[in-house]
């Protein structure tokens, strides 16, 4: 079943891989090899597995969007469940290095996922991914076709999974070339938040917070933007509650491994902080 995934995504198979006829061109960014960690994790871990069958052809070739799901150790509760992407823009690999390294953190301590179910889209645009484009093949910017009857098969893919998922919460990693400084969007839940700004100020250990006044075109406070483009990936307009729904910005021109920190405390800090509201909530 392995290598037919590997085939899927369009790639050598990881072993094949490393024989250098096979192995990738240095202009298309291997897919198989990013994600090489997760599925040396999903093999063996009891509480990590790989959800494949999200299949769709772009330009005459099959394609996977890869999914994981970590099931954290139990706790109160049914698990909430959030949802984690990174790599909708093609372009910026960061936020998909640091769902990788997230997930080695988690098989390490597994106890900061108790009481989650974490659904896990670290290439959320395969086809821009390995070609290194913010958009997808197809030329879309897909971050601006959600909820829009957008005809792109990723977008179609991944709304399909928002609506069954029905997430407590969802958590997308960017970059911003023209940032100097970590900030983030603030969408959804109005605990929305209070989850960004510890968040935020957790990412500050590694690398600044933006705190212009006004960031992309945007307001913002204290690295915190209110508004949002629409179009981007989010929850299903309709739903009712809202999920809390934050868009993490990591500056493009700091060290990869400070960047990928950053995030990853980050994610860390609204696990975190979400559990304490929800605990709260139920002793009301
Ligand atoms: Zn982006």
């Amino acid at each position: 079943m392995r290598s037919s995934i590997a085939a899927i995504r369009n790639e050598p198979m990881v072993s094949a891989s490393l024989s250098p006829e096979r192995a990738s061109s240095p202009f298309r960014r291997s897919i198989a090899e990013t994600l090489a960690p997760l599925d040396r994790i999903a093999a063996s871990s009891p509480s990590f597995v790989a959800n494949p069958g999200a299949v769709f052809s772009s330009g005459g070739e099959t394609w996977e969007l890869p999914r994981y799901v970590f099931l954290g150790p139990k706790g109160g509760d049914e698990p909430l469940r959030i949802g984690l992407f990174a790599g909708i823009h093609g372009d910026e690999p960061e936020g998909v290095h640091a769902l990788v390294r997230f997930l080695r953190l988690l098989e390490e301590a597994p106890e900061v996922a108790t009481g989650y179910c974490l659904f896990i889209y670290p290439i959320c645009n395969p086809t821009g991914f390995a070609q290194r484009t913010r958009s997808s093949r197809s030329g879309k910017d897909l971050n601006r076709e959600f909820w829009r009857d957008s005809a792109e098969p990723e977008v179609r893919l991944l709304e399909s999974d928002l609506m069954a998922r029905d997430f407590h919460g969802l958590i997308s990693l960017h970059t911003d070339s023209t940032s100097d400084g970590f900030y983030g969007f603030a969408q959804g839940a109005m605990l929305t938040r209070h989850l960004i700004e510890p968040a935020l100020a957790a990412a500050e250990e590694y690398l600044p917070r933006n705190r212009g006044e006004r960031i992309d075109g945007f307001r913002a406070r204290n690295g915190i933007i209110r508004d949002i483009y629409p179009g981007v990936l989010s929850a299903p307009p309709r739903l009712r509650p809202r999920p809390f729904e934050i868009v993490l910005e990591t500056p493009e021109a700091a060290p990869g491994y400070l960047k990928e920190a950053a995030f990853v405390a980050a994610i860390q800090t609204i696990l975190a902080r979400y559990q304490v509201f929800i605990s709260y909530a139920a002793n009301l």
